[in-house]
């Protein structure tokens, strides 16, 4: 019989009867992380995590002796997968292998328990792969660039798409960067996605020429900020919020609200750590209404609409 977390307070789903084997494995040791510790971390932020993950095709980062050692990204079943682990068809004619999806915390925790470390899903789910429930536009900050013009590049990217009748909520991606996501009713396919999202990228790079690129060729530039829209192809990912990072410190992608974005809070800020004591003293997950603030992309919108 399993029984809820009464772990500060936070309301979870009862645990997983997925059995961790070497749970006290260390997968960040710099932070003190194991195994365990992972697992405890994702059946604590569960009802979080669970829409951004479940249901949709995944690439999964897997690290088996932690993050010291080997890493590779995978999308195929692999060797003694786990039954909580679901495998999909890929409707498109080209596709050869099955991709790997969860439903629900015991697939999550069969991840972990096959050192899964950083989880990468489509912007489509299963029931819709064509079209989107969202955009993803990474901002990847060039050598030099300070935090207050990546924050800026946001909140920028952020009027941009409410410009165009869309919401925008913003993360920290636990690495270099910000993810300013935007949930789409699944409607436009991916073609459209993609070309919406290069054009709102290239008008910030032809309106701020000094601050941003659009491209990836010119993206070594120092100084300036990779407006990254490639994630918003099929088949590509981004991290998903509340995903761990298979980097030093035990970073997580952590969803924001816009007025917390600060010079004092920097993409990786929010750890394995201290990010369930954060929801637990927010008391209301910043990203609550994401699903509900959903609008379908509609045909034409103005990508290229300057903000102010
Ligand atoms: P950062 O803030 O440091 O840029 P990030 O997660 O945004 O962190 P990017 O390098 O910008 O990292 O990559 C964006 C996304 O593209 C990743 O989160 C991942 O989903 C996907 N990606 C990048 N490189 C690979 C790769 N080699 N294999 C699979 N997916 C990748
Ligand atoms: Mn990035
Ligand atoms: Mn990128």
């Amino acid at each position: 019989e399993a029984k809820p977390s009464r772990k500060r307070g936070l309301k979870v789903e009862p645990n997983s009867t997925v059995k961790l084997t070497h749970p006290d494995r260390i997968y960040w040791p710099d932070a003190g992380v194991t195994k365990q510790g992972l697992a405890d971390y994702y059946a604590e932020i569960w009802p979080h995590i669970a829409p951004f993950i479940t249901h949709r095709p995944l690439s999964l980062l897997r690290c088996p002796s932690g993050i010291t050692g080997e890493q590779f990204f995978q999308k195929n079943a692999w060797k003694g997968l786990n039954e909580a682990i679901v495998l999909v068809d890929d409707p498109s004619t080209d596709a050869v292998e099955q991709l790997i999806s969860i439903e629900n915390l015991d697939g999550l925790i069969a991840l972990v328990q096959s050192a899964v470390l950083e989880i990468h899903p489509w912007g489509s789910t299963i029931d819709a792969w064509e079209k989107p429930d969202m955009i993803i536009m990474d901002l990847d900050p060039g050598e030099g660039v300070d935090w207050q013009t990546v924050i800026d590049a946001a909140q920028e990217v952020r009027q941009r798409l409410e410009d165009a009748g869309l919401a925008a909520f913003v993360k920290t991606s636990g690495g270099k960067g910000l993810h300013v996501v935007s949930p789409l009713t699944p409607k436009a396919e991916w073609p459209e996605i993609k070309a919406f999202t290069k054009g709102l990228a290239d008008a910030m790079a032809s309106d701020s020429p000094d601050h941003y690129v659009a491209t990836i060729s010119k993206a070594k530039r120092p100084g300036k900020i990779l407006i990254d829209y490639l994630r918003n192809q099929r088949g590509q990912t981004a991290v998903a919020p509340y995903s761990t990072r298979a980097r030093a410190g035990a970073p997580v992608s952590a969803p924001l609200a816009w007025d917390e974005l600060s010079p004092g809070v920097g993409p990786n800020y929010f750890t394995v750590l201290n990010l369930p004591t954060r929801l637990a003293s927010l008391g209301v997950d910043p990203w609550a209404d994401f699903r509900k603030a959903a609008k379908p992309l509609e045909f034409g919108a103005a990508a290229g609409k300057k903000g102010k």
